[in-house]
């Protein structure tokens, strides 16, 4: 056995829920810890244990995030009514992503996994469509209530030392329901910086789009920042780069993406980002094929699976039937927050690591080894196998340790 490969700095490590826990641990078991030596400051995130600590556990992962300055996320539950009373919950605590990201402010960076044989949905998609999700606020951050029937809503706003302003927002002429959304110019001018800093470095054009026909002050707000922040600090470089930048509204976007060929930023508010990234990730074969990571204005990064817990991949495990989960998603959280601990640190054997793991997991999908959602879209060849959840990682340990040890 070759000596282990050492990460120089703490890694926080945020651990989840159902399917993805039982990968979770396989991965670290299989992939990581054979050949790394490191240092995890460990929150486990499970729901029930975010009950047991009134969800204190999520606000100090982000804590430890803003410590570390690099997390690993799995996925988690985030309760319903039906998750309280499935696992006998105080209440419907909040999404910890929603938790976590709220803290941490910043983008999302969703990058599709591509392999050779699986094309994408679309068939004009040459390159990976990244998506730039702004973190911070919208519905994710909302105030909603039940308006019990007829009635006035007025908004107050008292600026800090001022006199109070109300407005007229709605006459009810009977019951409804009302939602209030914010967001803040500061994290909307981050929002902005992360997407054009993501553009330059990777050399692609930057799309952003809303709705900003309908919505002139929230959506445009948006795409005036944009346009300011563009037009003072980015418009030399991006032409320098041979690169641009493109704001339309939402409708056009979703219309003319469908027409690239790919290779570009595609930056979106909230919740626009959240669906998108979904359609994106499928067309591209399965939720399992993205990347995710959280990259915070003050230098902060969380890497994460794109999916959820794969409740009824769980459900059939715990019943003791086969499941064929793919782990793509969580290996790579893993090999982006290896990667980026190994730049941070100046470690580039850490950073080697994580490029050889990718490679052999990319290559086990490639050489016909897949679990049963890439088997439905990848060409059809003979030495095609459907391996299941745990056969998966362990043909990628095959080829890994290959890699590494020759
Ligand atoms: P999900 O975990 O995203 O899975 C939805 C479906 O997508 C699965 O049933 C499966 O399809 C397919 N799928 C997703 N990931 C897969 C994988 N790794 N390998 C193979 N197939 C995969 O969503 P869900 O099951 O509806 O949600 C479960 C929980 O996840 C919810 O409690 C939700 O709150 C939570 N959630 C968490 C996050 C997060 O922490 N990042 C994000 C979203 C949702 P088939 O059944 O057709 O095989
Ligand atoms: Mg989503």
């Amino acid at each position: 056995m070759t000596k282990k490969i050492t990460v120089k700095t703490t890694l926080v490590e945020m651990d989840g829920d159902e399917m993805t826990r039982i990968m979770w641990q396989m991965v670290k078991d299989k992939l990581l810890f054979p050949y790394l030596d490191m240092n995890i400051d460990y929150y486990d995130l499970h729901v029930k244990h975010r009950d047991d600590t009134d969800d204190q556990v999520t606000v100090d992962s982000a804590r430890a995030t803003m410590k570390y300055g690099v997390a690993i996320k799995c996925a988690t539950i985030t309760p319903n009514e039906d998750r309280v009373k499935e696992y006998h919950l105080k209440k419907a605590w909040k999404s910890p992503n929603g938790t976590i990201r709220a803290m941490l402010d910043g983008t999302v960076f969703r990058k599709p996994i591509l392999v050779k044989n699986i094309a994408p949905g679309v068939m004009s998609w040459k390159k990976p469509i990244t998506i730039g999700r702004h973190a911070y606020g919208d519905v994710y951050d909302n105030f909603e209530m039940q308006i019990p029937g007829p009635g006035k809503l007025e908004i107050v706003f008292t600026p800090a030392g001022g006199q109070a302003q109300k407005t007229l927002v709605k006459e009810f002429p009977s019951a409804g329901i009302l939602q209030v959304n914010h967001n803040l110019e500061a994290s909307i001018l981050s929002f902005a910086r992360a997407c054009f800093t993501y553009g330059l470095s990777e050399k692609v054009d930057v799309w952003f789009s809303t709705k900003d026909t309908i919505s002139k002050k929230y959506d445009a707000g948006f795409r005036d920042i944009f346009d300011r922040e563009f037009e003072a600090n980015w418009k030399d470089k991006f032409a320098q780069a041979g690169i641009e930048y493109f704001f339309t509204l939402i409708d056009d976007a979703v219309a003319r993406i469908m027409k690239t060929e790919g290779g570009l930023l595609w930056a979106l508010k909230n919740y626009d980002g959240d669906v998108m990234s979904d359609m994106i990730a499928s067309a591209n074969g399965s939720l399992a094929m993205m990347t995710s990571v959280l990259v915070s204005p003050h230098g902060w990064f969380e890497y994460e699976a794109a999916h959820g817990t794969v409740q009824k991949h769980y459900y059939k495990h715990l019943k003791g039937e086969e499941t064929s989960s793919n782990s793509m998603a969580l290996i790579f959280a893993w090999t982006g927050g290896l990667r980026k601990r190994g730049e941070l640190d100046g470690t580039p054997e850490v950073v080697r690591f994580a490029d050889t793991l990718e490679a052999a997991a990319l290559e086990t999908v490639e050489s016909g080894i897949m679990t049963g959602d890439l088997l439905l879209l990848a060409e059809k060849r003979p030495t095609n196998k459907k391996v299941n959840t745990e056969g998966f990682i362990d043909a990628i340990a095959e080829t890994l340790k290959k890699k590494l040890h020759g």
